[in-house]
């Protein structure tokens, strides 16, 4: 089978040299089928027209064949799962398969590595359906994020807590590198490895940091760790502000340019709970959803750790993630206000969303039905349908009183306007996702193709799919998902 597609290799990554993984081949899979595929992140790499019918693509996406010049790696990196120190981790079913347009393939569940441990190198359909459907989302609600290209299946069986089948998701991110990279060279003591690692991060994604200091200099490493924390801060923002619950935020699933990454037992809020646990495995609620600013600023702080060989002022250091709090709190604050449609910075503003979310917690009101309703309502002036998702309408009268003013002094037909653009209509719930995923498991992607159209356009309309934004069903509060994957 010829490839349609010769990909223009860059260096990168893998020209790291030997310490950094191992290569090798992906392993086959029987009888791979197509699931899922983004046409918008085809368009990144300038994929040809037609790649969805190509068999040969289809072999190479699922790792049965290497495309063109491809010479697939494993990269290994340490971590802290669960705030605690995991030791060697590493690609355990990824193989980076190289970087083109200045994206690096990779697949993931492509069989097992030098770094699978326990694992059987897999992935099953669910959550490879999951992670592509929600990396394409996250990207089109504006959420720094990795990307997936494809999910192809296979009927090879795969053992969770049932049988279950293979997939392999086909993901795009300017680079894979966690901050579990870092910790893996400063625990082993391979200080020469760090460096070159650091400079190669800094080099190809932090510029901005080589005009900061000397290159090379501490300065210069206390600079790019700043440059992480900050742009972590505004994930966390992101995060907080469209109601996404990672689940696993261990630090080998921290990405070092502050990218969404690893889709494993994530959720978008349904019913407002600011101590939501979505991860069936975290007994503890470590990743709760309101932990979560503050457990990215501990990671922060793992890597803050990998990085003092080269910073070698703990002062330094610690001064490099002072800004985080107000990077984030900037952040968050900016976006909230945007939610509400507010374009004008007030001194209350800070005070009139923390005592809506102290309402929207009370009330255990559904996140993104509360957001657009407010935001048609905005344009509309008629909050009725807003206030009727409260138990404490009274509650709710007091808060709306302050807020309509400041509207009107903003402009309210411009308010909506801004607010229909940031409140999304169409969120991957669980229970959406689970239905897909039934589907799928039956030969029929007709739900999974419908819910990427509407979750390509968050904000649209798309008139006719009410259920697809309504409140979940009684079932979807009993959907339990762990880091079985
Ligand atoms: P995660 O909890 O998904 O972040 O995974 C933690 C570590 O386990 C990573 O090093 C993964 O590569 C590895 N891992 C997860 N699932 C598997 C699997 N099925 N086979 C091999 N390694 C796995
Ligand atoms: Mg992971
Ligand atoms: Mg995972």
């Amino acid at each position: 089978l010829r490839s349609p597609w010769q990909p223009q290799w860059q260096p990168g990554f893998a020209q790291l040299g030997p310490a950094f993984g191992r290569e090798l081949p992906p392993r086959p899979l029987p009888e791979p089928y197509w699931v899922g595929t983004s046409d918008s992140a085809a368009a990144l790499l300038g994929l040809p027209g037609g790649w969805q019918q190509s068999p040969a693509l289809l072999q190479a996406f699922t790792g049965n064949a290497l495309l063109p010049g491809s010479t697939p790696m494993a990269s290994v990196y340490s971590g802290h799962q669960f705030g605690v120190w995991a030791g060697q981790l590493g690609d355990g079913r990824a193989l980076l398969l190289g970087e083109t347009a200045g994206q690096e393939l990779q697949l993931k569940g492509s069989g097992l590595t030098p770094y699978s441990r326990m694992g059987d190198g897999r992935a099953v359909l669910r959550s490879s359906i999951r992670e592509f459907l929600c990396s394409e989302a996250m990207h089109a609600l504006g959420v720094p994020t990795t990307r997936a290209l494809c999910v192809t299946g296979s009927p090879q069986l795969v053992q969770r807590e049932q049988l279950e089948t293979a997939a392999v998701v086909m993901r795009l991110a300017p680079s894979f590198v966690r901050f579990g990279h870092f910790e893996h060279f400063a625990a082993r003591r391979q200080g020469a490895e760090l460096r070159q690692l650091a400079d190669y991060v800094i080099t190809r994604y932090y510029p901005e940091c080589q005009d900061a200091a000397e290159p090379g200099s501490r300065q210069h490493y206390a600079a790019f760790l700043q440059a992480v924390s900050e742009r972590t801060a505004r994930l966390l923002a992101h995060w907080q502000a469209v109601g996404f619950c990672h689940g696993v935020m261990n630090t080998d699933n921290m990405s070092i340019l502050g990218l969404t990454l690893d889709y494993g037992p994530f959720q978008f809020m349904d019913a407002f709970d600011p101590g939501h646990i979505c991860n069936h495995s975290d007994a503890r609620g470590r990743y709760a959803f309101d932990r979560q600013p503050s457990v990215a600023w501990w990671n922060l702080h793992c890597l803050a750790e990998a990085l003092m060989p080269l910073i070698d002022d703990a002062q330094a250091a610690e001064e490099a993630l002072e800004s985080y709090e107000a990077v984030f709190g900037d952040a968050f604050l900016a976006l909230m206000r945007a939610k509400l449609g507010l374009r004008t910075p007030r001194d209350g503003d800070a005070a009139l969303v923390q005592q809506l979310l102290v309402l929207l917690a009370a009330g255990r009101v559904d996140w993104t039905i509360f957001w657009r309703r407010l935001s048609h309502a905005a344009g509309r002036g008629d909050f009725a349908e807003v206030r009727d998702l409260f138990i404490d309408g009274a509650g709710f009268d007091a808060w709306l009183l302050p807020y309509q003013e400041l509207l009107t002094q903003d402009g309210r037909a411009l308010a909506a306007d801004l607010m229909l653009k940031i409140n999304p209509k169409f969120v991957l719930r669980n229970h959406l996702a689970e239905q897909a995923i039934a589907e799928a498991k039956l030969g029929r992607f007709g739900e999974l193709q419908l819910l990427q159209t509407l979750l390509a356009r968050p904000f649209d309309e798309h008139p006719g799919f009410e259920a697809h934004a309504g409140f979940p069903p009684d079932w979807a509060s009993h959907i339990t998902i762990s880091c079985s994957s």
